[in-house]
């Protein structure tokens, strides 16, 4: 009997990260984070809006919590890899020039 190394993300307790540590802070990371389960069950309200049959898209989103907005980037079948924390989000956006909610909508 096994116990299972790999489960769903939504099986995290760990909260996710703000991946901006380092190279947008002078070095120092981002300590904030975000529970796992939130940006996940944004994510998964993303899913079922942009791709209700199948659930085969990924990208970019938006999300609320604690009265910030939040980028994360969520994978086909409704895992999320890597946060960005409503101020390095907003410092992204100006650092890429374009509003990622608009590219989603192409
Ligand atoms: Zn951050």
């Amino acid at each position: 009997m096994q116990l299972p190394e790999t489960g769903t993300l939504g099986d995290r307790r760990r909260p996710l990260q703000c991946v901006a540590s380092g190279y947008l802070t002078d070095g120092c990371s981002c300590s904030a984070r975000v529970p796992a389960a939130v940006a996940i069950a944004a994510w998964q309200r993303e899913l079922e809006r942009e791709s209700p049959k199948d659930g085969a898209h990924d990208g970019f989103f938006n999300f609320a919590w604690r009265g910030g907005r939040w980028l994360a980037y969520g994978l086909p079948g409704g895992q999320v890899r890597g946060v960005y924390c409503p101020a390095h989000r907003s410092e992204r956006e100006q650092r890429l020039g374009y509003d990622p909610e608009l590219a989603l909508a192409v």
